[in-house]
């Protein structure tokens, strides 16, 4: 298993965090990235790549990350896939409504650099 590669689809419409994401996850010989700017192309993508881990932004231009969840939880190709929620908001009633949804976990943003590489590892099983 370790010489496979975890694929990671992070689903962002903003530019500025998918650089940083890509930066943070450069140095990471053995995780694919792929970025997807909105909630149709995220579930296109989900569908065709098989990822190991779906990052979903909260707020996306045609979605919200609720109904992309929904949408993935719905279809047995993507039914499983560990989801984390990705928001600007730290509000518990904005958790609460995502773990009730389904999602695994909810981080919030801005995104810090040392957090999200731990969190990245452990969710994969892969120490960096
Ligand atoms: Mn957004």
């Amino acid at each position: 298993a370790a010489a496979t590669r975890a694929r990671v689809l992070y689903v962002e419409d903003d530019a500025v965090n998918a650089l940083l994401v890509r930066e943070l996850l450069a140095s990471r010989g053995d995780i694919d990235l792929v970025v997807a700017d909105s909630g149709t192309a995220g579930l296109e993508e989900a569908r065709a790549q098989r990822p190991d881990l779906i990052l979903l932004d909260m707020q996306l231009p045609d979605m919200d990350g609720l109904a992309v969840l929904k949408a993935l939880r719905a279809d047995p190709a993507t039914a499983s896939v560990t989801c984390v929620a990705l928001s600007a908001n730290a509000m518990p009633s904005d958790r609460e409504a995502a773990r009730d949804a389904g999602f695994d976990e909810y981080w919030t943003k801005p995104i810090v650099f040392a957090t999200f590489r731990a969190g990245l590892a452990r969710l994969l099983g892969r120490p960096g």
